[in-house]
């Protein structure tokens, strides 16, 4: 079987964004993942999505759009994933604090969403506190050749409270501007390709995967591979822990009936029959345990 098929341009529909929050430690991450993911309403349904489960959907009101998050701040997930060969993120948000400035990690992360290809929107953060000067961390950001849209740039930016959630709507708004430039497609009509983003086993549920699809429609019932590891979809959930029957492209899932655990990073498809997804898994298994075997030999 070809697990990296090439589709073709006619069979492409837009998808929705998937974007990592970076930035340096303390300067408001974690408390902004936490601020969308809790004030979002998807669907008139009312109360914020209380699961974590490694990703998770937003809708913006007005049928605006969606967006997908990766729930894990920070940049460890992130490096791991690209040195798995994982290319998930299509946009990349900086959260620099506006009270402080661009720190070490700042920089840090701005080096791996340009190594990624992926575009940066800076959320300058912590604007309720009476020290903060987003005109500072503009003019530091200048000095390293990045230049905001306000200034002439081509870096969008938006000032932002995690905290009481002040201009959080304008940034999730330019995070559509820039996901609409890049025009962002995949097939949902076929096997579902996508990557593992944790797993984990669960005492009465097995062991439970969460997926990101990135192209095809992952189904109930589908035989899946991940890693060295194979399975068939048994049930799958959404972040807010209701049943679904299905996910498309873009869409963060959690997949109850993988065989093993597979590593973060690891790519996940969908395929024609339980024995043949075994069948891979299998020699996948033998080939890393013959690559161990071979290292501890040198
Ligand atoms: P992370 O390390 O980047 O994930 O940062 P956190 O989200 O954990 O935030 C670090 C600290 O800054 C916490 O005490 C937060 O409550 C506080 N904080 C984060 N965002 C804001 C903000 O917009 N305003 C204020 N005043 N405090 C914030």
């Amino acid at each position: 079987v070809d697990l990296d098929e090439v589709d073709d341009e006619e069979d492409l529909l837009p998808r929705s964004p998937i974007v990592t929050i970076m930035g340096h430690v303390d300067h408001g991450k974690t408390s902004l993942l936490d601020f969308i993911r809790k004030t979002n309403v998807i669907g008139g349904e009312a109360g914020g999505i209380t699961q974590h489960i490694g990703a998770y959907e937003v809708s913006l009101p007005e049928d605006k759009g969606k967006i997908t998050f990766l729930d894990t701040p920070g940049h460890e997930a992130f490096t791991a994933m690209r040195a798995r060969g994982a290319q998930v993120t299509d946009i990349v948000i900086i959260v620099i604090a506006a009270d402080d400035s661009v720190m070490p990690q700042t920089r840090e992360a701005i080096n791996h969403a340009q190594a990624a290809g992926a575009p940066i929107i800076f959320a300058f953060n912590k604007m309720d506190r009476p020290g903060a000067n987003a005109d500072k961390v503009r003019e530091q950001l200048s000095t390293m050749n990045i230049l905001v849209e306000e200034w002439g740039g081509k870096y969008q930016t938006q000032e932002i409270s995690a905290k009481t959630g002040m201009g959080v709507d304008l940034l999730l708004e330019k995070v559509l501007l820039e996901a609409e430039l890049l025009e962002l497609k995949a097939n949902p009509n076929k096997r579902a390709v996508g990557t593992v983003i944790e797993a984990a086993l669960d005492k009465g549920r097995g062991i439970v995967t969460t997926i990101l699809v990135q192209a095809g429609t992952l189904k109930v019932g589908d035989p899946i591979l991940a890693g060295c590891y194979s399975g068939r979809v048994k049930a799958l959930f959404n972040e807010r822990g209701a049943r679904i029957d299905s996910v498309g492209p873009s869409g963060p899932v959690q997949v109850l009936g993988m065989q093993g655990a597979p590593t973060a990073g690891d790519k996940f498809n969908a395929v024609e029959s339980e024995p043949e997804a075994r069948e891979i898994a299998n020699k996948r298994l033998q080939l890393q345990r013959e690559q161990g075997l071979r290292t501890q030999k040198h």
